[in-house]
């Protein structure tokens, strides 16, 4: 055709401005070399997956590594999909494991920097201002086809290999100027489609950052670019925008991996250096055996929300993923025990290309460690903050006694050998219950040598003798001490070799005391423990079991 111009102008009436003024008005970003540019760009669902997490982890992570840019885009082209406050919702899940953008679409809503706006429905007049370079190029056309003629296009295709608009199926590709303008002026609804320069017996080559060296047919589908409402589509809108933004890493799902010719293509037809791109493929789970990708209607541990919810402290998750993330990261984190999670050499290339597994076993174990290392006051502190949204009884446990609360939580914390009993703060209910009159349910099952009947022999005599003010060596002492009068020893050893001499060993006797006073078999340190509850409560929770003991024999 040769009045392209023209019929540019027909569609584009509105447009005055050309890419050179938006390619002056963004200009490339002075940053150093090797620096990278990323963005993580969520459509506004309101439901933030795991995986957009992951995803925008790996984004934060790249930039990160290499002094660059990470930023923000919202994804709203499809309205029917919009849902109020759900940017905000997503952003707010983001940012609680750390990834915030340094440009963008900020966590509190407003957008920042000098390459906006960074919200695709405000920037309607920039893609249409490209839309009509292609026209003028001959690289786009508009498209007339009806729901139902698309339809049938598709149902003569039973037999072909490609399926879509292009070659002899693509009915608008070769209208003349006088046809296009002849619908137009009958008020007739158009897409505009790109003109594929795409051959089909040829293949495209490109390198992923993750997945290595691809290679894919060309695109040779007249890919719609603007729908009927002037509104671009996903492809169109992320290559003008990732290149406005100068952007030079795309990471993101792999569901986009067989666009990636079409991606290339539109990159070249508008004249833009291709960015690189990192496929991230879906975290996967195990179910009967096989794998699946971790689905939103099945797992509840697809939802950010659910680790919120659970009390995983986001320093657990980002430890974890990090452990899926980057196949190097559990040696690294063995080397390097204590330090910052950021000062870990993040690469894509160290990346699963099958998927990353998720384990919530695995997690479950690293967030014990964490916490493990935690101290109290920081314990208290985040759980306390978790139990005011999502456990009042254990927050108003918390506020009778805080410092009461926090040395209960630092029992056996610090040391070479923390215990590791809190993986989530919704354990810590249970893991303090008997700490607490009102949580505190009497169990006095015995394990071991210990039987009712010592029971009642130690406690009688225990009961008497201990003392919270003992330091930790005279506190043991004296359970040593009424080994022998009940007729156990207090040196395991010495059971071991005799044990028909003697009723039990002193870690009986130490049982004996534990059950009485925790309802337990197993607690942190008893010493502790006797010390935090205090000689009256000790005292009655002794005689109480005593009263359990006598009547059961
Ligand atoms: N809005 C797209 C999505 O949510 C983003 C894909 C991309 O990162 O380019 O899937």
């Amino acid at each position: 055709m040769e009045n392209l111009k023209e019929l540019a102008n027909l569609l584009f009436p509105n447009i005055d401005k050309t890419p050179d003024f938006y390619e002056e008005l963004y200009p490339q970003r002075n940053l150093k070399e090797g620096a990278r540019v990323t963005r993580l760009a969520p459509s506004p669902t309101g439901f933030l997956h795991f995986g957009n997490l992951f995803t925008g982890m790996v984004a934060y992570k790249t930039a990160k590594a290499t002094d660059g840019i990470f930023y923000v885009r919202v994804e709203d082209t499809d309205q029917k999909r919009k849902i109020e406050g759900a940017v905000e919702v997503m952003l707010e899940g983001l940012s609680a494991y750390g990834v915030t953008p340094d440009e963008g679409v900020m966590v509190n809503g407003t957008q920042q920097g000098s390459y906006g706006p960074y919200v695709q429905s405000e920037r309607k007049e920039i893609y249409q201002t490209y839309a009509k370079y292609l026209v003028e190029q001959g690289l786009a056309y508009p498209c007339f086809c009806s729901a139902e003629e698309l339809e049938e296009i598709r149902n003569s295709q039973e037999n072909e290999d490609i399926k879509g608009y292009y070659g002899k199926y693509a009915k608008c590709r070769d209208l003349t100027f006088e046809q296009i303008k002849k619908n137009i002026d009958a008020g007739k609804t158009w897409t505009l489609r790109l003109k594929s320069p795409g051959d089909i017996t040829k293949k495209c080559y490109f390198d992923d950052m993750i997945r290595g060296k691809i290679e894919m047919p060309e695109n040779v589908i007249d890919v719609v670019l603007l729908k009927t409402d002037g509104i671009p589509t996903y492809h169109f809108a992320h290559a003008i925008d990732d290149h406005l933004m100068r952007t030079t890493h795309v990471t993101r799902g792999d569901e986009w991996i067989a666009s990636v010719p079409l991606h290339l293509q539109l990159f070249r037809c508008l004249g833009f250096k291709a960015v690189k791109y990192a496929h991230v493929a879906p975290i996967m789970k195990e179910d009967n055996g096989g794998k699946r990708k971790l689905s939103k209607r099945k797992d509840p541990e697809a939802a950010v929300t659910y680790y919120k919810q659970q009390g995983f402290p986001a320093e657990s998750v980002n430890e974890y993923m990090m452990t899926i993330m980057n196949s190097n990261f559990e040696d690294w984190r063995r080397m390097n025990k204590d330090a910052d999670i950021n000062a870990f050499p993040f690469n894509l290339k160290k990346m699963s290309v099958s998927g990353a597994l998720f384990d919530m076993v695995k997690l479950t174990d690293v967030s014990k460690n964490v916490i493990s290392t935690m101290p109290a006051e920081k314990v208290f502190e985040l759980s306390y903050e978790w139990a005011k949204e999502f456990d009042e009884k254990l927050a108003a446990l918390y506020e009778q006694d805080k410092a009461y609360a926090t040395a209960v939580l630092n029992i056996d914390r610090g040391g070479k050998k923390p215990r590791k009993d809190i993986s989530k703060w919704s354990d810590i209910p249970e893991y303090l219950s008997y700490m607490y009159d009102e949580t505190y349910t009497e169990n006095y099952e015995l394990t071991g040598n210990a039987t009712p009947k010592l029971a009642i022999e130690v406690l009688e005599l225990y009961k008497n003798v201990f003392d919270t003010e003992d330091d930790k060596d005279t506190w043991f002492g004296r359970i040593k001490d009424i080994c022998e009068p009940v007729g156990c020893t207090p040196n395991v050893k010495e059971f071991k070799q005799n044990p028909d001499m003697f009723k039990g060993h002193v870690g009986d006797v130490s049982t004996i005391i534990r059950v009485a006073l925790t309802g337990r078999t197993n607690t942190p340190d008893l010493y502790f423990i006797t010390k935090l509850l205090g000689r009256e409560r000790a005292y009655e929770r002794m005689n109480k079991a005593l009263a359990f003991y006598k009547e059961e024999k």
